[in-house]
């Protein structure tokens, strides 16, 4: 999600003891100062770059190296990505989200933990009769939803902000998450990836009607277009706020392996990992 960032894992290097006590201890203490120069490291590179995910992971020299992101802060009990175990889901018998865009799209950004392509602003959507500000959409690799513990190769997110937020309240945000399996090229994809930039914090312009949501959407057939997953949840990236209403759809699309490798080059692995749903309820539309 936009301006909130990213977190990794931690490495630990181990090492061989030697033989005799006089090296082992000179061996000690090097780990002790290796450690230390670490620990100074990592603190250092938060306090200068606290919004890049490589100031997150101290001994990641890539975001290759980082694997999977974990939290440098834990939320409260609504955090988000969870695993959506079909079992555990009750009926949604509220309206249908019904996705309802109004919108163009101008820009593709390589941020470096994704790719993010934003909507033109004054952009709307209508979801579950509300209106909204669809802000951006971007991507994880892999997925950050499991369903009933599948983990898929990629996951897009529509990130749409409530439009009657109170003064001064944190604004609802739905995010519209959609699955992705391997499978042939996605038009969609197609139409905004020969606009991502290479180069991470640049920013491309998009031809104006080349990036259709539209072409997208449509991808999904009728039947299945009111089936999804809803649970409340959080941001998964710094602040992980727990405004996020998420619509996970249950049909998934397909986009060819070399789409999804593209991406994944460009973002690594930034997906977070999946956090206990405690007392909140899983629903299925
Ligand atoms: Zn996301």
């Amino acid at each position: 999600m936009k301006n909130v960032k990213w977190f990794s894992m931690f490495f630990f290097a181990a090492f061989m003891a030697c033989n005799t006590p006089d090296n082992k201890s000179s061996e000690h203490a090097q780990v002790a100062k290796d450690s230390a120069a670490r620990d100074t490291a990592s603190q250092t590179t938060h306090v200068v770059a606290d919004n890049l995910v490589k100031s997150e992971a101290p001994d990641a020299e890539t975001k290759e190296d980082q694997g999977y992101a974990l939290p440098a802060k834990v939320g409260g009990h609504a955090q988000s990505p969870v695993n959506l175990v079909s079992l555990k889901a009750e009926k949604d018998q509220s309206p249908a989200v019904s996705m309802k865009f109004t919108t163009g799209i101008d820009a593709a950004e390589n941020l470096g933990h994704t790719i993010q392509v934003d909507f033109k602003a004054g952009s709307t959507s209508i979801l579950r009769g509300k209106s909204f500000t669809p802000k951006q959409f971007h991507f994880h690799t892999p997925s950050e939803h499991l369903v009933d513990g599948i983990t898929f190769p990629m996951e897009m997110h529509i990130v749409n902000m409530a439009n009657d937020t109170a003064q001064n309240a944190s604004p609802r945000i739905m995010v519209i998450g959609i699955l992705f399996k391997m499978g042939q090229e996605n038009k969609f994809l197609q139409e905004f990836l020969k606009d991502v930039p290479d180069e991470e914090g640049h920013k491309n312009a998009i031809q104006p009607g080349a990036v259709r949501l539209e072409d997208l959407l449509s991808q999904i057939p009728p039947k299945d277009q009111n089936a999804y997953f809803t649970y409340k949840g959080s941001l998964t990236t710094a602040p992980f706020s727990e405004n996020v209403d998420w619509v996970v759809l249950k049909h998934v699309l397909e986009a060819s392996p070399e789409q999804i490798a593209a991406i994944q080059k460009l973002e690594g692995n930034n997906a977070r990992h999946v956090h206990e749903l405690f007392d909140r309820k899983l629903y299925v539309h």
